[in-house]
Protein backbone atom coordinates (compact mmCIF):
# COMPACT_ATOMS: atom_id res chain seq x y z
CA UNK A 1 0.00 0.00 0.00
CA UNK A 2 0.96 3.45 -0.94
CA UNK A 3 1.59 6.02 2.19
CA UNK A 4 3.01 9.06 2.99
CA UNK A 5 5.46 9.86 5.99
CA UNK A 6 6.20 13.49 7.22
CA UNK A 7 9.77 13.52 8.51
CA UNK A 8 9.64 16.40 10.87
CA UNK A 9 12.13 18.72 13.06
CA UNK A 10 14.20 21.52 13.25
CA UNK A 11 15.83 23.30 10.75
CA UNK A 12 19.82 21.25 10.42
CA UNK A 13 18.53 18.28 12.96
CA UNK A 14 19.13 15.84 10.42
CA UNK A 15 16.39 15.39 8.09
CA UNK A 16 18.14 15.28 5.25
CA UNK A 17 20.82 12.94 6.24
CA UNK A 18 18.80 10.17 7.95
CA UNK A 19 16.79 10.71 4.55
CA UNK A 20 19.82 10.04 2.68
CA UNK A 21 21.09 6.72 4.77
CA UNK A 22 17.59 5.18 4.72
CA UNK A 23 16.68 5.85 0.73
CA UNK A 24 20.45 4.92 -0.18
CA UNK A 25 19.01 1.87 -2.56
CA UNK A 26 15.98 1.93 -1.66
CA UNK A 27 15.02 5.16 -4.26
CA UNK A 28 12.81 2.99 -6.02
CA UNK A 29 10.52 1.94 -3.85
CA UNK A 30 10.11 6.10 -2.45
CA UNK A 31 9.47 9.29 -3.39
CA UNK A 32 10.76 12.04 -1.36
CA UNK A 33 9.45 15.34 -1.61
CA UNK A 34 11.86 18.16 0.19
CA UNK A 35 10.67 21.29 -0.42
CA UNK A 36 13.75 23.00 0.49
CA UNK A 37 15.10 20.80 -2.09
CA UNK A 38 12.33 22.02 -4.84
CA UNK A 39 12.56 25.76 -4.20
CA UNK A 40 16.43 25.94 -4.16
CA UNK A 41 16.16 24.20 -7.44
CA UNK A 42 13.29 26.29 -8.63
CA UNK A 43 15.62 29.05 -7.88
CA UNK A 44 18.31 27.86 -9.84
CA UNK A 45 16.01 26.96 -13.08
CA UNK A 46 15.13 30.89 -12.32
CA UNK A 47 11.02 30.06 -12.61
CA UNK A 48 8.32 31.91 -11.63
CA UNK A 49 7.89 30.01 -8.16
CA UNK A 50 11.74 30.39 -7.74
CA UNK A 51 11.94 34.03 -7.79
CA UNK A 52 9.38 34.41 -6.02
CA UNK A 53 10.05 32.20 -2.91
CA UNK A 54 14.23 33.37 -2.88
CA UNK A 55 14.16 36.31 -0.66
CA UNK A 56 11.34 34.38 2.12
CA UNK A 57 14.52 31.69 1.99
CA UNK A 58 17.32 34.05 2.73
CA UNK A 59 16.11 36.05 5.31
CA UNK A 60 15.09 32.79 6.90
CA UNK A 61 10.89 33.20 6.69
CA UNK A 62 9.13 30.62 5.84
CA UNK A 63 7.69 31.25 1.63
CA UNK A 64 4.20 32.13 2.11
CA UNK A 65 1.54 29.42 1.62
CA UNK A 66 -0.24 30.79 -1.41
CA UNK A 67 3.29 30.24 -3.17
CA UNK A 68 4.10 27.03 -1.33
CA UNK A 69 1.12 24.88 -1.04
CA UNK A 70 -0.28 24.14 -4.56
CA UNK A 71 2.62 22.90 -5.97
CA UNK A 72 3.16 20.93 -2.70
CA UNK A 73 -0.03 19.33 -2.48
CA UNK A 74 -0.38 19.07 -6.53
CA UNK A 75 2.78 16.69 -6.22
CA UNK A 76 1.54 14.67 -2.97
CA UNK A 77 -1.70 13.82 -4.43
CA UNK A 78 0.54 12.69 -7.85
CA UNK A 79 2.57 10.39 -5.66
CA UNK A 80 2.19 7.30 -7.19
CA UNK A 81 4.79 5.54 -4.47
CA UNK A 82 5.41 5.97 -0.86
CA UNK A 83 5.77 9.46 -0.40
CA UNK A 84 8.30 10.75 2.46
CA UNK A 85 7.54 14.75 2.67
CA UNK A 86 10.71 16.15 4.61
CA UNK A 87 9.92 20.16 4.91
CA UNK A 88 5.97 20.30 4.74
CA UNK A 89 3.76 20.79 6.81
CA UNK A 90 5.88 23.46 7.99
CA UNK A 91 2.48 25.48 9.33
CA UNK A 92 -0.79 25.16 11.05
CA UNK A 93 -2.70 26.41 7.73
CA UNK A 94 -0.32 23.73 5.74
CA UNK A 95 -1.06 20.92 7.32
CA UNK A 96 -4.64 21.89 7.33
CA UNK A 97 -4.73 22.14 3.85
CA UNK A 98 -2.98 19.05 3.47
CA UNK A 99 -5.90 16.84 5.61
CA UNK A 100 -8.36 18.67 3.54
CA UNK A 101 -6.49 17.48 0.12
CA UNK A 102 -7.47 13.91 2.26
CA UNK A 103 -3.53 13.00 2.61
CA UNK A 104 -3.54 11.85 6.11
CA UNK A 105 0.49 10.83 6.97
CA UNK A 106 0.95 7.15 7.86
CA UNK A 107 3.11 9.08 10.44
CA UNK A 108 5.00 11.69 11.35
CA UNK A 109 8.74 11.03 12.03
CA UNK A 110 10.07 13.92 14.62
CA UNK A 111 13.79 14.15 15.06
CA UNK A 112 14.85 15.81 17.90
CA UNK A 113 17.96 16.76 19.94
CA UNK A 114 19.19 19.82 22.06
CA UNK A 115 19.22 23.42 20.40
CA UNK A 116 22.75 23.83 21.23
CA UNK A 117 23.55 20.65 19.32
CA UNK A 118 21.26 21.58 16.44
CA UNK A 119 22.88 25.34 16.22
CA UNK A 120 26.54 23.25 15.55
CA UNK A 121 25.18 20.81 12.98
CA UNK A 122 23.32 23.38 11.26
CA UNK A 123 26.24 25.66 11.08
CA UNK A 124 28.74 22.43 9.55
CA UNK A 125 26.15 21.61 6.93
CA UNK A 126 27.15 22.03 3.36
CA UNK A 127 24.99 20.85 0.29
CA UNK A 128 25.41 19.98 -3.35
CA UNK A 129 24.23 22.89 -5.05
CA UNK A 130 22.71 20.12 -8.12
CA UNK A 131 21.15 17.46 -6.19
CA UNK A 132 20.60 18.68 -2.83
CA UNK A 133 23.02 16.10 -1.01
CA UNK A 134 23.41 16.72 2.38
CA UNK A 135 27.44 16.76 3.73
CA UNK A 136 29.46 18.31 6.62
CA UNK A 137 32.14 20.73 6.82
CA UNK A 138 33.62 18.66 10.06
CA UNK A 139 34.24 14.82 9.79
CA UNK A 140 30.75 13.35 10.56
CA UNK A 141 29.98 12.87 6.21
CA UNK A 142 32.25 15.16 4.73
CA UNK A 143 32.58 14.99 0.51
CA UNK A 144 34.86 12.16 -0.58
CA UNK A 145 36.63 14.97 -2.73
CA UNK A 146 36.57 18.45 -1.04
CA UNK A 147 34.10 20.50 -2.62
CA UNK A 148 32.14 17.78 -5.00
CA UNK A 149 29.49 15.84 -3.98
CA UNK A 150 29.59 11.90 -4.13
CA UNK A 151 26.97 11.75 -6.27
CA UNK A 152 26.74 14.08 -8.75
CA UNK A 153 29.90 15.89 -8.95
CA UNK A 154 27.44 18.91 -8.42
CA UNK A 155 29.72 21.54 -6.51
CA UNK A 156 29.62 21.52 -2.49
CA UNK A 157 28.91 24.50 -0.29
CA UNK A 158 27.26 26.35 2.43
CA UNK A 159 23.80 27.21 1.75
CA UNK A 160 22.82 31.13 1.89
CA UNK A 161 20.58 30.71 4.64
CA UNK A 162 22.77 28.74 6.78
CA UNK A 163 24.75 31.79 8.24
CA UNK A 164 24.17 31.78 11.96
CA UNK A 165 21.70 35.12 12.22
CA UNK A 166 19.49 33.34 9.88
CA UNK A 167 19.94 29.54 11.46
CA UNK A 168 18.43 31.53 14.62
CA UNK A 169 15.74 33.34 12.88
CA UNK A 170 14.52 29.86 11.21
CA UNK A 171 14.80 28.60 14.81
CA UNK A 172 12.42 30.77 16.47
CA UNK A 173 10.06 30.56 13.07
CA UNK A 174 10.18 26.44 13.98
CA UNK A 175 9.22 27.27 17.60
CA UNK A 176 6.39 29.72 16.25
CA UNK A 177 4.83 28.37 13.50
CA UNK A 178 6.08 24.52 12.68
CA UNK A 179 6.17 23.09 16.18
CA UNK A 180 2.34 23.84 17.09
CA UNK A 181 1.10 21.83 13.53
CA UNK A 182 1.92 18.63 15.50
CA UNK A 183 -1.11 19.23 18.33
CA UNK A 184 -3.24 19.44 14.92
CA UNK A 185 -2.14 16.35 13.15
CA UNK A 186 -2.23 14.43 16.44
CA UNK A 187 -5.92 15.25 16.82
CA UNK A 188 -6.79 14.40 13.15
CA UNK A 189 -5.53 10.91 14.62
CA UNK A 190 -2.12 10.75 12.91
CA UNK A 191 0.80 9.29 14.80
CA UNK A 192 3.93 10.92 15.94
CA UNK A 193 6.88 8.57 16.44
CA UNK A 194 9.85 10.85 18.26
CA UNK A 195 13.41 9.86 17.77
CA UNK A 196 16.60 11.19 19.65
CA UNK A 197 19.23 12.11 17.26
CA UNK A 198 22.00 12.16 19.50
CA UNK A 199 21.65 8.20 20.00
CA UNK A 200 23.89 6.18 18.53
CA UNK A 201 21.43 4.04 17.08
CA UNK A 202 19.35 6.83 15.06
CA UNK A 203 19.50 5.53 11.60
CA UNK A 204 18.02 2.06 12.98
CA UNK A 205 15.61 3.58 14.63
CA UNK A 206 14.56 5.41 11.76
CA UNK A 207 14.91 2.62 9.69
CA UNK A 208 12.40 0.42 11.95
CA UNK A 209 9.91 3.28 11.81
CA UNK A 210 10.41 4.06 8.02
CA UNK A 211 9.63 0.18 6.91
CA UNK A 212 6.76 -0.21 9.88
CA UNK A 213 4.98 2.55 7.80
CA UNK A 214 5.89 2.24 4.38
P1 LIG B 1 15.67 23.38 6.83
O1 LIG B 1 15.00 22.06 6.99
O2 LIG B 1 17.08 23.32 7.27
O3 LIG B 1 14.86 24.51 7.37
P2 LIG B 1 14.92 23.44 4.08
O4 LIG B 1 15.86 23.16 2.99
O5 LIG B 1 13.90 22.42 4.41
O6 LIG B 1 15.82 23.76 5.33
O7 LIG B 1 14.14 24.81 3.80
C1 LIG B 1 14.82 25.98 3.38
C2 LIG B 1 13.86 27.14 3.22
O8 LIG B 1 12.85 26.84 2.23
C3 LIG B 1 13.05 27.51 4.47
O9 LIG B 1 13.77 28.31 5.38
C4 LIG B 1 11.84 28.23 3.82
O10 LIG B 1 12.17 29.54 3.42
C5 LIG B 1 11.59 27.40 2.59
N1 LIG B 1 10.60 26.31 2.84
C6 LIG B 1 10.85 24.98 2.91
N2 LIG B 1 9.72 24.29 3.16
C7 LIG B 1 8.71 25.21 3.24
C8 LIG B 1 7.30 25.14 3.46
N3 LIG B 1 6.66 23.97 3.67
N4 LIG B 1 6.60 26.28 3.50
C9 LIG B 1 7.19 27.45 3.29
N5 LIG B 1 8.51 27.61 3.07
C10 LIG B 1 9.28 26.50 3.03
ZN1 LIG C 1 25.01 16.25 -5.97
Amino acid sequence: MKSTIVVFGMPGVGKGTRLSNFLDGRETDYELMSVGNMLRAARAAGTELGLKAASYMDQGLLVPGEIVNGVVLEGMKNAEKNLITDGFPRTIEQATAMLEADIVPAVVIELVAPKDVVLDRALNRIVCKKCGEAYTLNDYRPPKVEGICDKCGGEVGRRKDDEEETVLERFAVYETDTLPLLKVLEEAGVEICTIDTTADDVDAQFEALMLKYS
